[in-house]
């Protein structure tokens, strides 16, 4: 009987061993076992294979393992095992690099669990060795992308910053420490892009990257900021010539023909240099004045190069730089929109924001729509921007509604300039926008002015009978301004006119303007159309409007353009006025 049970015990012994063989060839991880008692290591098949080591390569003692593992991560593993096995930490887990047969690095991550004698004192620790070489590099590779610039491989504009933040820090140890950061933009580039095409303007891109590679010292860093911007750090330098002559130097090395396809090109850049002479504190400032200087050098014509002076800074920019700006101005996001609420006059609530451009210049500051709109319809930049402005503004419209859920939704308001009202794919770029952000058309109001609705009347009303067609409501904006009679724009299908600011201003002193604001509200009554009068900026105004029998009114007495999240709460407080 005693022989039976023995055989039987042994039998689950020897099953439960090939469970063990089978489970330790099918897993993918290496296993180990090390018994602390007699010091030997129990390698895996596994274990020796993802190392590249044929089964009787490798030994059991421990050393076979540590002698293999990255001087940079020995010190933390051994910290971390002896911390586990001492029972400081509650677990063993650790990502580090091991000596591959082939002499490359394989990233590792090894788990561990320790068995423990009654005392507490581990005897026999074993585990599992994944091989996450794979996954770390795809990290790695993460991380470089966030940090370089795709096209050329080079420094994109966080690492650049982070950079000069780095040589800030060491100048706080060694105020003696010297440094320059040249800023430099292409000349032509546009020119390139235009009449060559994209292809080639990349190539140019690429091919410039690498002469300004090859230009400066091996410290030194290149980095690509945008468009055709580049910008070098020159770590560690003597003195200020340093920087104009590597300045010199690039320009020579651009002033070589790049072939491009089949043609010869011919490149020029325009440097700013600013130097550490003067005390920054943020990467930002020392980045803004070589700009700035960059600028300068535009102006004194193609190839040039400027060391900034403080003086600089006063100098306001001329248009021709603005232009090249606005271009750049979203892919920098220094454009914003403001909402300025539209108010009922029947009971005070807002009945809807008028949704308005905001350009933060990063060395003007706010730029004014009134300038920079003009030059986008100029440059045709204006789609661009009003596609931006139109899909940025449903979605928030969209999303204020969802959240308010009250029977009557917020109506959007959003300025259309003259090229974007006679661009001929004006109606499916607005219904692109209501169907990609969701927004009924019921609840968007296009502003047109007056003086771009007459310029072409038969155009005008074949467009308005589109946006009708798709429920899309129509406002004249700045009303009064254009000299239109008020029974000729009504064979226009329009749904609202804004009374120009300039009636609202001085109806108080002004009795011509009280009363053409009466007229126009009781004409417009008749004819089935709201009023929105735009400038309300007193008490006064405020009552007037209201006694007047206007509907709507917008201005700053209720408030000024806010940005999303001011807008946000102030609809979430429900205000009355
Ligand atoms: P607008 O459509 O007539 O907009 C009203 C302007 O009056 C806004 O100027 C607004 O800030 C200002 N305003 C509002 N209430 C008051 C007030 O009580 N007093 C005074 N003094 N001003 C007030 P803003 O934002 O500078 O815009 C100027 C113009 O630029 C707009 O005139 C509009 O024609 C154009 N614009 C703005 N955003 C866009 C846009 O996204 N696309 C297009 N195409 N044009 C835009
Ligand atoms: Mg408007
Ligand atoms: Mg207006």
């Amino acid at each position: 009987m005693s022989r039976t049970k023995t055989n039987a015990s042994k039998e689950t012994l020897q099953e439960e061993n090939e469970r063990y063989v089978l489970a330790m060839a099918a897993a993918n991880d290496g296993l180990w076992d090390w018994d602390l008692r007699t010091g030997k290591i129990f390698f895996s098949p596994r274990w020796k294979q993802m190392l590249g080591f044929e089964e009787n390569e490798i030994s059991q003692i421990p050393d076979e393992w540590f002698d293999r593992i990255h001087e940079e991560d020995k010190d933390r593993l051994r910290t971390m095992l002896d911390a586990y096995l001492n029972n400081d930490t509650s677990s063993f887990e650790v990502e580090y690099r091991i000596k591959h047969f082939n002499e490359t690095y394989r990233w590792m991550l090894i788990r561990g669990l320790a068995v423990r004698d009654s005392n507490g004192k581990a005897y026999r620790v074993a585990g599992s060795q994944t091989d996450i070489t794979d996954k770390k590099l795809s990290e790695e590779k993460s991380i470089h992308d966030a940090l370089h610039d795709m096209l050329t491989g080079l420094a994109n504009r966080t690492l650049f910053l982070d950079r000069i933040r780095q040589i800030l820090k060491k100048r706080e140890r060694n105020p003696k420490l010297q440094f320059a950061v040249i800023y430099i933009d292409l000349d032509r580039f546009r020119l390139v892009n235009e009449s060559l095409g994209h292809v080639h303007g990349d190539e140019l891109i690429i091919l410039t990257g690498n002469r300004l590679k090859g230009s400066v010292q091996p410290g030194d860093t290149v980095a690509r900021l945008g468009g055709d911007e580049y910008s070098i750090l020159m770590e560690d330098i003597n003195n200020v010539d340093q920087a104009t002559e590597m300045a010199e130097k690039i320009q020579s090395a651009l002033s070589k023909p790049f072939s491009l396809g089949d043609k010869e090109v011919f490149s020029s850049g325009s440097m700013g240099i600013a130097y550490s002479n003067i005390d920054y504190e943020r990467p930002e400032e020392i980045l803004r004045d070589a700009e700035l200087a960059m600028y300068k050098a535009k102006r004194l014509g193609k190839s040039k190069s400027v060391l900034f002076d403080k003086n600089f800074r006063r100098s306001p920019i001329s248009p021709i730089d603005l232009d090249t700006d606005l271009r750049r101005a979203l892919d920098r996001n220094e454009m914003s929109i403001h909402y300025q609420p539209i108010i009922s006059l029947r009971d005070g609530s807002i009945s809807g924001f008028e949704a308005l451009l905001r350009w933060k210049h990063r060395i003007r500051g706010n730029i004014s729509p009134s300038e920079f709109i003009p030059l986008a319809e100029e440059t045709g930049l204006i789609y661009e921007l009003g596609q931006w402005v139109l899909y940025q503004a449903c979605l928030q419209t969209l999303y204020w509604n969802n959240e308010r859920d009250q029977d009557k939704p917020l109506e959007l308001s959003i300025n259309l300039s003259g090229r974007q009202f006679t661009d001929p794919n004006l109606v499916k770029g607005v219904l692109d926008n209501l169907e990609n952000s969701g927004l009924k058309a019921e609840n968007l109001k296009l502003e047109i002015t007056e003086s771009v609705l007459m310029e072409n009347a038969p155009r005008s009303i074949e467009m308005l009978n589109q946006l009708k067609e798709l429920d899309i409501k129509v406002c004249v904006d700045d009303f009064g301004t254009g000299y239109s009679s008020l029974s000729y724009l009504h064979t226009f299908p329009i749904d609202t006119l804004k009374v120009d600011r300039s009636f609202v201003t001085d109806m108080g002193r002004n009795y011509k303007n009280m009363e053409i604001i009466r007229t126009i509200t009781m004409l417009a009554h008749n004819l089935k159309l709201d009023v929105i009068a735009e400038g309300v900026e007193t008490a006064e105004q405020h009552a007037q409007l209201s006694a007047l029998g206007c509907q709507y009114a917008q201005g700053f007495y209720f408030s000024r353009p806010i940005d999303s999240n001011d807008a946000s709460n102030l609809i979430q407080l429900d205000r009355r006025w």
